[in-house]
């Protein structure tokens, strides 16, 4: 999940951009979950500019691929009127409140985003190093299936040799037009490798998902505790250090 294990969490590494943009992640994570929703947040860079955000919406769409990431990628190729080299991806950095899960680190990867930097870590789920490293491994030739990281960490034998690719399959060989609110048609081909950092303000991001958790997810089929009342959101009071 990081270059060197020395740069997790330490802030000082990280540049008064690279702050400044995740804490502009960690507003939308807020605004999630005053939404109700598992608050993970996310902005793309592009050109040293915000160009899209994006928040977990999973709970409201019951769709489960409407990461923070697809949203903001969508509302990226909405921009770009569905033209996905007009969107240039490849000039654009992700920050994201928490790890990119595998099936979000596919789509970076087949995107050909330029870099991902996070908040905390993944651990049931992360694709940038917690369970694989799809930002070093890309996505192959995404012919449905994408390889474990090498020598991954202990985890990742639970996935199984090979991981089904959630995104649609067609990319790389048939798929012809470009659509302005999917990822289908967006992606052709092999993905890329990204460099990917975590640790960047992750106390704020665990902060944020301890305040869903605590008060119970009213959509987990089964709760693991009563739900109660969800405080109000506290946009902007994440205890960010400047
Ligand atoms: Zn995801």
């Amino acid at each position: 999940m990081c270059d060197t294990e020395n740069e997790c969490g330490q802030e000082s590494l990280w540049t008064p951009d690279d702050i400044h943009f995740m804490q502009a992640a960690l507003q939308q994570a807020s605004k999630a979950l005053g939404e109700g929703e598992v608050p993970v947040g996310c902005v793309v860079v592009r050109d040293g500019v915000i160009v899209a955000g994006g928040s977990n919406k999973t709970n409201e769409t019951r769709n489960g691929t409407r990461h923070a990431e697809f949203v903001a990628v969508d509302a990226i190729l909405q921009q770009a009127g569905g033209n996905t080299a007009a969107a240039r991806f490849s000039e654009c950095h992700l920050y994201v409140t928490c790890e990119p899960c595998i099936m979000c680190a596919g789509a970076l990867s087949l995107l050909h985003f330029a870099a991902v930097t996070f908040g905390c870590p993944n651990p049931k789920f992360g694709g940038n190093g917690s369970i694989l490293s799809v930002h070093e491994t890309a996505c192959g030739s995404c012919s449905g299936r994408i390889r474990p990281a090498a020598a991954s960490g202990a985890d990742a034998g639970q996935q199984g040799a090979e991981v089904p690719l959630p995104l649609q399959q067609q990319q790389g060989d048939s798929d012809g037009g470009s659509s302005s609110d999917s990822l289908e048609g967006a992606v052709r081909g092999a993905g890329s490798a990204y460099p990917s950092r975590g640790g960047l303000l992750a106390a704020e991001a665990v902060a944020l998902l301890q305040r869903f958790y605590a008060a119970g997810n009213p959509n987990a089929p089964v709760p693991h505790r009563p739900v109660q009342a969800r405080p109000a959101a506290a946009p902007q009071t994440c205890a960010m250090q400047r």
